[in-house]
């Protein structure tokens, strides 16, 4: 590959267009691909004229608002219907060369099926994005993410594409995990936050220290919010004495479809892939770029099942201007999941706001857990924590502190705070944390 290793970036000309350039050209892609899929895809032929508009109708950006939204349940219901791959697919099985899957955490995994094209456009775009945090072809890079079906799996195809020598590490059990960073040296690794962050425990406790005994120079997260609060991301550049930087995909879409530029403020969104609109979460009004609300995604090019205003159930905003890096795609700033977001006394908290509390605080080990339950039909929420063993203050004092800390941040304290002593909570499972138990019996769908 002829691509000089100085030059910032992977596409120059793409990642520095001028706005009104990349608009014009989304405006051109979506004029497209809402045609490819009302001429082929059933569903949007059939939704399309249910609401009384056609491909036609779009003249500026701006128009997509008028077509009907989609979400999750809408691929739940189309797919396996008339096909196999059902009444959202635009292209025959024939020209599909791979399918992910959703974990189905939610309920029925979805598939997102992908044309060559499609294909190799995602990967382009991941190579984009590691390019983007400074990885190149001298890097030693272990994929440390699950293949299995997994839409992530795949993106070491795009760290191979950029030139890097690339480990499919997949997901190893630490121990072997660590081998492979102490024999193999590798500079560039990706995992979950919550992972990276034990990984580097455990490696101090079995005796290697990852700043000296390791070469991991940048680590990329994704899959969980941490990579995006401050705190956390500080926590685990301080094991590891590397760079964080937070990857943001979606099953649906790609792998990652925004990612971290090296201004760590949002992260930057391949607009050149998808648009994106921000919606008000109870009454589904659009908002202004800039306000915060659930972020709806329309692909401009992917064929094989082009998804059309699909409702993310992301909570976020996003800025268009152009960022310090010199890029100017916009970057998406996540505050959580609209599912995981949860309402005491009229205040929206977001599990992410407890860990950025608990990660901030002297004295505890940063491992939280939170319960959200109700009593008098009102919401509340206790948060569980571990004290360092190190730490002389009694559990109370502790108890009082994060209590206070709480309520300054996030405007409603606790109902309670248990602490533990270190290690005494069960939330260090691989890979992926559950650290949220919502023990309410009523329906607070939003
Ligand atoms: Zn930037």
């Amino acid at each position: 590959m002829s691509r000089d290793i100085n030059n910032k970036f992977w596409d120059e000309e793409l990642e520095t267009l001028p706005r009104e350039e990349l608009e014009k050209r989304q405006l051109a892609d979506l004029q497209e691909i809402v045609k490819f899929a009302y001429e082929n895809a059933p569903y949007y032929k059939r939704s399309f004229d249910e609401a009384g508009v056609k491909p036609e109708d779009i003249k500026t950006l701006k128009d997509i608002q008028k077509f009907p939204f989609i979400n999750k349940k809408t691929q739940r219901d189309t797919q396996g219907v008339g096909s196999f791959l059902g009444e959202l697919a635009a292209v025959p099985e024939e020209d599909v060369v791979f399918i992910s899957t959703s974990s189905g955490s939610t309920g029925v995994p979805t598939m997102s099926p992908f044309t060559k094209k499609d294909f190799d456009e995602f990967q382009d775009t991941e190579s984009r994005w590691f390019w983007q945090i400074g990885m190149r072809p001298n890097d030693r890079y272990v994929h440390a993410l699950n293949f299995s079906l997994y839409v992530g799996g795949p993106d070491v195809i795009g760290a191979q594409n950029l030139g890097a020598l690339c480990i499919w590490g997949g997901t190893l059990p630490s121990e072997r995990l660590l081998f492979v960073l102490k024999t193999y040296q590798p500079t560039v690794i990706w995992t979950s936050p919550s992972y990276a962050w034990q990984l580097g425990e455990k490696a101090l406790k079995s005796g290697i220290d990852p700043k000296k005994d390791l070469n991991i120079k940048k680590i990329i997260v994704a899959g969980e919010l941490g990579g995006s609060i401050d705190a956390t991301r500080k926590a685990i550049e301080d094991i590891w004495g590397a760079e964080v930087y937070d990857f943001y995909g979606l099953s649906d879409i790609f792998g990652a479809c925004a990612a971290m530029c090296e201004a760590k403020d949002g992260l930057h969104i391949a607009e050149n892939h998808i648009l994106v609109e921000t919606i008000d979460i109870h009454t589904g009004e659009i908002l202004e770029p800039g306000q915060v609300g659930e972020l709806v995604f329309t692909t401009l090019r992917k064929h094989a099942r082009p998804l059309i205003r699909f409702r993310t159930g992301d909570i976020g905003r996003i800025d268009n201007t152009k960022c310090s890096c010199g890029r100017t795609h916009g970057r998406i700033h996540i505050l959580g999941r609209k599912d995981d977001m949860f309402i005491v006394s009229a205040v929206n908290v977001f599990p992410s706001d407890i860990e950025a509390v608990i990660r901030e605080q002297d004295g505890i080990t940063g491992e939280y857990l939170i319960r959200i339950f109700e009593r008098d039909f009102t919401n509340k929420y206790a948060v569980e924590i571990e004290k360092n063993a190190d730490n002389p203050k009694s559990d109370d004092e502790v108890a009082a502190e994060v209590t206070a800390a709480l309520k300054a941040r996030i405007g409603v304290k606790p109902a309670r705070v248990v602490v533990h002593p270190d290690g005494g909570l069960d939330t260090r499972s691989e890979h992926k944390s559950r650290r949220v138990i919502d023990e309410r019996t009523l329906d607070y769908s939003i």
